[in-house]
Order: structure tokens, then sequence, then C-alpha cells
């Protein structure tokens, strides 16, 4: 979406009067070029709602106004159909003169549906306060979330913390009569996908009160002061119907650290935002019966402010789930529908590790979909399975022709990741090689899975697993002599990796087991301990990425040119199948030869 901003540019110009019908006459020959929507008393009247626009014909150009008088529906549908351009005044409290959002007709009924919202909430017509500083937060009737704790799964821990809150809410009055403070502020923090959202609505369903959301994203609006006032707006709506909540969601979109990073002082907009938020929070009490929820998948950016005691001063890690965890969520989603006698569950819950609730609500609608697809009246697990490399891999295109070159490069690459990754001591099993295309960018892909839910990674794994990512381009480099990009994300992958193990697991002998870097685990145990690194240590840590990484590339290119027969014929055999998986790949795999370096490399990196 692309908004350009326009200050005060119709504001000089002499403009006649028209009737309201001229002005509907106008719009319907086409002649009205662009409207302006005031809110203004006029003397003598009630509010109403002044319209300046501008008529074109030929090279004349007229500009008139006249006052709103019909109903906003038909108004809404008459400028769209005709493709007017429309502009909206910014709060008339919060600032004089026109600065209008110049919108393209795309967005046009967008604004509406938000104008036609907001009126609706204020009651009667378009109001005075109509304007941009107004939030737009949706406000959802006591216990009409519809959301309960039951409905979440796989996060007990969270579940539990959150408990409190609900009865904070519930029972605000056992905790004000003994004097009791009540937290005014939690943090959700997880990956995303992983139920913050549903978490929060299902405080608010447990409670039975308000659930008054909005987006980080939202508050930042084009308009310096826009986002401040939006934030008032939510707390001022929220403290007049307490007890509520207040969600927010994507924080780090307005709480990342001010100033961090920008060069010239930062993001104002965010600042007096983040600010006002501040303000805000201090401002109340948790006694009068708001809470405030926010999620974010990035605390380590938040500017420490947010966390001080009174503000956002609890955390609730909303993690990935383990596999009961998928299993719970796995049977809250599969309620919806009609499962088929041979579904087993625990199976699929074992296969999706990696997966988080949002991943697993999606591939149960996909095996939904795939059993409707083919007239089933139940699924079965044969579309689960379909399902999860689906989920994994993004929705089949058999659609996208590739050159042949194009797909020769891909079957080499996949098939290099494979037979790498054959070798490498993990109980991940390379299960599936495919060339068939998937999704957004996946050519093809190459399946592991992995034979258990893993939380530790041994060092040996950990290389293992860098030589496999770098299998793919290893292949492409010994036999076309040169790489594609097609690869950008393994090395993206294999880099993140090379430096976690430095950063944060503490494997490098030379840097030694030292936590660098913001990470997520010092945040949530609410230490202030950041370690700045020195720019000899940050030397030090490209260093240790580099040479891991080049190691796991010396070892793939080691591993395929001693299996360089191997390699073609495997290749082969996928260009003309598309896919290599059960015995037949088992088959290939274990005809896998090792150098003699690989258990050295294993062991000292
Ligand atoms: P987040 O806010 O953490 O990004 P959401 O709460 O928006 O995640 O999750 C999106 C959807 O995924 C939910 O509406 C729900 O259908 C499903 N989902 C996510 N986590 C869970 C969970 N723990 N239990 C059940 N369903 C979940
Ligand atoms: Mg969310
Ligand atoms: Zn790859």
């Amino acid at each position: 979406m692309f908004l350009s901003l326009e200050i005060g540019s119709m504001k000089t110009e002499n403009r006649s009067a028209a009737t309201y019908n001229t002005f509907i006459e106008q719009v319907e020959s086409n002649q009205v070029q662009r409207i302006i929507i005031k809110p203004e008393l006029p003397q003598g009247r009630t509010a109403s709602h002044r319209i300046e626009y501008t008529v074109k014909s030929g090279f004349d150009t007229q500009h008139y106004y006249t006052y709103f008088t019909g109903s906003i529906e038909e108004l809404t549908n008459l400028l769209h159909s005709h493709g007017v351009n429309f502009n909206i005044p910014k709060n008339s409290e919060s600032a004089a003169g026109i600065l209008g959002l110049l919108l393209s007709t795309g967005v046009l009924m967008g604004l509406f549906a938000w104008l036609l919202k907001f009126t609706n909430t204020g009651g009667g017509s378009i109001g005075v306060g109509m304007g941009v500083g107004k939030s737009n937060a949706r406000v959802y009737n006591r216990g009409k979330t519809g959301t309960t704790f039951a409905d979440v799964a796989g996060v007990d821990e969270a579940k539990q913390e959150l408990q409190e809150v609900v009865d904070f809410l519930a029972n605000g009055e056992k905790y004000r009569k003994i004097g009791a403070k009540i937290p005014k502020g939690v943090l959700l923090v997880g990956p995303p996908g992983t139920g913050k959202t549903l978490l929060a609505k299902a405080v608010a369903g447990e409670a039975g009160v308000p659930f008054l959301n909005m987006s980080g994203s939202e508050f930042v609006e084009v308009f310096v002061g826009v986002g401040a006032s939006r934030v008032r707006d939510l707390f001022n709506k929220a403290k007049r119907q307490a007890p509520c909540i207040i969600f927010i969601d994507e924080l780090d979109a307005i709480g990342k650290t001010r100033s961090a990073g920008m060069p010239n002082g930062g993001n104002d907009e965010r600042e007096q935002t983040l600010n006002q938020l501040l303000t805000e929070m201090d401002g109340f009490n948790g006694n009068d019966g708001v809470i405030v929820i926010a999620a974010t998948n990035r605390p380590e950016i938040l500017d420490p402010a947010l966390r001080r005691p009174g503000r956002f001063d609890r955390q609730v890690l909303v993690d990935r789930p383990d596999k009961s965890g998928r299993l719970e969520i796995l049977k809250v989603h599969a309620r919806a529908i009609a499962l088929g006698e041979d579904v087993n569950l625990e199976t699929i819950a074992a296969q999706t590790a990696g997966f988080v609730g949002a991943d697993l609500a999606n591939l149960v609608n996909e095996a939904a979909l795939m059993a409707a697809r083919n007239n089933r009246q139940a699924v079965l697990m044969a579309d689960f399975f379909e399902a999860i490399e689906r989920v994994i891999a993004g929705l089949e295109k058999r659609s996208r022709i590739l050159t042949p070159t194009e797909r020769q490069t891909v079957a080499y690459h996949e098939v290099g990741h494979a037979l790498v990754g054959a070798l490498m001591p993990s109980g991940d099993q390379v299960t599936k090689i495919s060339i068939v295309p998937r999704g957004l960018g996946a050519l093809g892909y190459t399946l592991q899975m992995p034979s258990d839910d893993r939380f530790l990674m041994l060092e040996d794994e950990l290389r293992g697993k860098l030589a496999t990512l770098l299998g793919g381009r290893s292949a492409e480099e010994i036999i076309f002599g040169k790489v594609s990009t097609g690869a950008s994300d393994d090395i993206q992958k294999a880099t993140d990796l090379a430096e976690r193990a430095v950063t944060q697991y503490g494997m490098s002998s030379v840097l030694g087991p030292i936590a660098f870097e913001k990470n997520a685990a010092q945040f949530l145990e609410g230490g202030s301990s950041r370690r700045a690194i020195s720019v000899e240590v940050a030397t030090e840590i490209d260093r240790q990425v580099k040479q891991s990484i080049d190691k796991a590339h010396d070892l793939a290119l080691e591993i395929l040119q001693l299996n360089r027969a191997l390699l073609e014929y495997t290749t082969q055999l996928l260009l003309e199948k598309e896919v290599l998986e059960g015995e037949e790949l088992q088959g290939i795999l274990e005809r896998v030869k090792a150098p003699d370096e690989l258990n050295t490399w294993l062991m000292k990196g």
C-alpha cells in the first residue's frame, strides 16, 4: 500500500458553494477529481461535514464545497464506482488545517469500511470526532471472544501463568479488598504461530471481559502524532470498559529500542507512540481492572523501558510445542473434522517436529481439503501425510515449468544435500528427495525427518547439519563449476547456525562458553546483562563463523567427490522419477562412502 502525504494543498483556494445534489451529479458525470471531507461546525448549524472537491473539465479546474447530507453508504458506493480520490483530514482535535491522506482508489473501500466501523461505534452519523487519530481497536463484547483455554493446547505453562490474570480480572474485588497490587502488563514472548493472540483472547473469554485488540504496526502511521493519539484513545476506551484486556500485538513495531541503529535519531513517530504507551501504562493502576497483554517474537529488540516494574514486568514464554503438545493441538483442531479409522494423531505429532500451532491448524485443514477433493467422507492418514509435505514445502505447483538446465541444477543440488546428510551423525533420516516445484521459491526439496524431538544438538551433529546444508551448493560446484542462486536460503541457515554455535552455545574453543549478543534467554530472566561486544570479539566471531562454514563446505565437497558416481546415478534417477523415497532411497543412501577425515572433523571441527 502506498500512502502519500499532502499538506494544506487545498486550503488557500477559492471555492464556490454547491448543493449536495449538484455535487452528486458532478460525481456521476465523472467530473469530480478529488474530495476532502472535513468535520466542521458552521455557524447556526449543528455538527456537519464539509466536502471540498475539485471539478475538472478540459483545462479548466474549479473548486467547490458543499455539506454532507446523504447516507455514507451511498456516498461510498458512488465514489467507489466513479473512482474518485478521497481525502480525509487529520483529527480536528489535534491539528488545524488540512493534512490529508491522499488515497488511491484501491484503498478507498478499506478506508470507508474503517470510517463506517468508527461511525457505528460512535453512534449516529459521522461525528465530529471522526479522524485519523482515533484508535480503531476492535471491541469484542463481554465474554464474546468465544475463545477459552480449551481452544489453546500444548502451552500448559503459559496457560497456568495466565490463569492468574483471569482471576485478577474476574475476581478483582478479592484482590482489591486485601490490598494486593494487580500487575498491569503481561508480555507474551514466542515464535509466530505459537498461539499468543489465541491465548490473549482466551484470557478475555475465560474472565468474561471485553477484549480490545490492536496491532503495533497499526499505531505507527505516516503522520507524526497519530500513533500517540491512538494509544491515548485506546486506553481511554479501555478505562470506560474495565475490567477488560488491551491486547497489543507486534509490540516490537512500536517498542523497538529508541534510536537504535537509526542514523538520524530514529523514527520520531515511533518514539512518540512508545512514549505515550509508557505514559499510559504508568498512569493507571492494575487495580482499575485494565490489564495490558502484549505479544512479540522479538523480545531482544524491545526498549528496556517497557520492562520496568509497573509496565510489562511479567513475561510469559509461549514456546514451540513438543510432541505431546502437538498431539494436544492436533486434537483441538481435529474436533472440527471427520477422522477416518486409520488416523493416528500420535504418529502425526511425531512427524511434525518443529511445527507450531498455526502450522498444525493449517495441516489439519489441508488434510481435510485433500479428503474433500477426493470425495471422501472422512480424512485418512494418507491425507495427513500428503498435507505434512504440503505444509513443509508449500502448495504443490506442478504448473511451474523449469528449463532443462534448471531442473538438472535443482536435482544435483537436492541429491547433494541427501548424500551428505546420509553420513551425518544425527537421528535425522533423509526420507525423501523431490524436484516437484512447490510453493513460493522452493524448486525442489530434501526432507529430513527427525527421529524424535530434539532440544539439544550435540556439537558433532551441529557440524553435520552445517555440512548437509552446504551439500546442495557443493554438488552444483562439482558438477557445473559454478553455483546458482538456489542455495541462498541454505547459506543463510548455515550462517545463522554457525553464528549461534559461537555466540550462544559457547562451542568455540577460542571464545569459550560465553554468551555474546542479544539473546532471548537473558531477556526472559529479566537481566539487563546484554553484553556489549568489542570490535576484537566481533572480528573473532566472524572469523570463527567463516572458519566453521569453510570447513563444513570442504567436507561436503570431499564427500561428493568421493561419491561422484553415486551422485550422477541418483540425479539421473531423480530427474526421471521426480521423487525418490522409501526403500529405493534408503538403498542408495546406504551406499554413500565416508571420507577418512569425517570423524576427525566431526569431533574437532
Ligand atoms: P501468534 O499470535 O503466536 O502468532 P496465533 O494465536 O495467531 O499465533 O495462532 C494462529 C492460529 O493457529 C490460531 O488461531 C489457532 O488456530 C492456531 N494455533 C496456534 N497456536 C495454537 C495452540 N497452542 N493451540 C491451538 N491452536 C493454535
Ligand atoms: Mg498473533
Ligand atoms: Zn538447498
